[in-house]
């Protein structure tokens, strides 16, 4: 199959992530690979990798190409690890995740939007992705510790069962704030101890769950 969108692609790769700071040689070549125009819809195709978030449905977005790399790079994926992602959304991150680690469990509260991720995950057949509707503040217990949580919805503070549920060694990032504006944060676990490491501002869309937002 011809890709005719990816010279879009490495442009993206070249003008956005290599300019900034994305220098993780395994996070740019997701970011090069993963066809983000098959995450949205086709009448948006063509500002599939445009610098900034789009609409997805459902009054949820998916992320700037840039945040994608930048949370996916602050999580340190060798190639081994099992992922947690709260928010599956479009199915974008969890994809780029999927290049990176061993298996990614993604959980997503609205329907609509996980059976369209589902699609475009058998399309490309990236099989180490398993996904289910919940609510994912809730974490995924049963396959729990991950090595690595990554929440891409923005929350008043991190879900304690998914501090439960990460791994010791392991690393979460999520955007913790207000419903406007949050900071992304870094929780790096390490011998019972957990650092944290404010990112950026930015800011997301609502996480709505038991240890989230009320919906
Ligand atoms: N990672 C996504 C970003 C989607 S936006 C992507 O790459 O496209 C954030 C998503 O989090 C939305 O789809 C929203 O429905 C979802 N969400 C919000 N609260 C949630 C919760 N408690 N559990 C699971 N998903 C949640």
């Amino acid at each position: 199959m011809i890709d005719q969108y990816g010279t879009g692609r490495e442009k993206m790769v070249r003008e956005q992530l290599l300019s900034r700071d994305i220098v993780d040689e395994r996070t740019l070549a997701a970011m090069a690979e993963v066809p983000r125009h098959l995450f949205v819809d086709d009448a948006m195709r063509a500002k599939a990798y445009g610098d900034h978030p789009l609409p997805i449905g459902a009054g949820q977005t998916i992320s700037q190409p840039y945040i994608v790399a930048f949370m996916t790079q602050a999580l340190h994926l060798q190639g081994d690890e099992k992922v947690l992602e709260v928010g599956t959304g479009s199915g974008y991150q969890a994809a780029v995740l999927s290049r990176l680690c061993k298996k990614v469990f993604t959980v997503e509260r609205v329907n609509s939007l996980l059976a369209g991720a589902r699609k475009v995950f058998d399309q490309l057949r990236y099989y180490n992705i398993r996904s289910k509707l919940d609510d994912g503040t809730l974490g995924w217990p049963d396959n729990g510790p991950y090595d690595a949580i990554i929440v891409t919805a923005g929350g008043p503070d991190i879900p304690e069962p998914l501090t439960a549920q990460l791994a010791d060694p392991g690393r979460l990032v999520m955007p913790i704030g207000d419903q406007h504006v949050q900071e992304l944060k870094l929780f790096i676990k390490r011998e019972g101890l957990v650092e944290v490491i404010n990112l950026a501002s930015v800011r997301f869309v609502d996480l709505v769950g038991a240890y989230g937002w009320r919906g």
